[in-house]
């Protein structure tokens, strides 16, 4: 059976504009160190998908890409506002599309934490801290 889904997504400043129609594989939220580095936070969410075609709608020419010299690790970025974008793993076999670049909701939800043993040492503080819908206590 055939589960293609089409998803759209953005960067921050609105430059770059992607549309994907892919087989949805896993959702993961990823733990790792260097997942943390890459999204200067507690964990990057990703959906990965095949086939691997990105079909861009605008922005292509402001996208950079960084290949991590020591894991087959990459990140994908608006060169304007630093945002994550969907890319190609470094064989060209899988499609990572960053899930808070989505401007629609994927069927497919977070199936499993990984790297738990690598998770920021606030993270699960972070989930059991009191929620509100603004900041207004700084
Ligand atoms: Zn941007
Ligand atoms: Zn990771």
């Amino acid at each position: 059976m055939n589960n293609e889904e089409t998803l759209t997504g953005s960067c921050l400043c609105g430059e770059c504009k992607y549309a994907i129609t892919s087989e949805l594989k896993h959702f993961f939220h990823c733990h790792c160190i260097q997942c943390q580095k890459m999204t200067a936070s507690a964990f990057a969410a990703n959906i990965i998908a095949v086939p691997t075609k990105i079909n861009w709608l605008s922005g292509e020419e402001n996208i950079k890409r960084f290949d991590y010299p020591e894991r087959d690790f990459t990140q994908v970025f608006c060169m304007n506002c630093g945002s994550g974008l969907p890319f190609l793993d470094g064989r060209g076999e899988l499609l990572f599309i960053p899930t808070g670049t989505l401007d629609n909701v994927p069927k497919i939800k977070p199936e499993a934490n990984i790297y738990w043993t690598e998770r920021a040492k606030w993270y699960e503080h972070g989930i059991t801290a009191p929620r509100q819908d603004a900041c207004d206590n700084m």
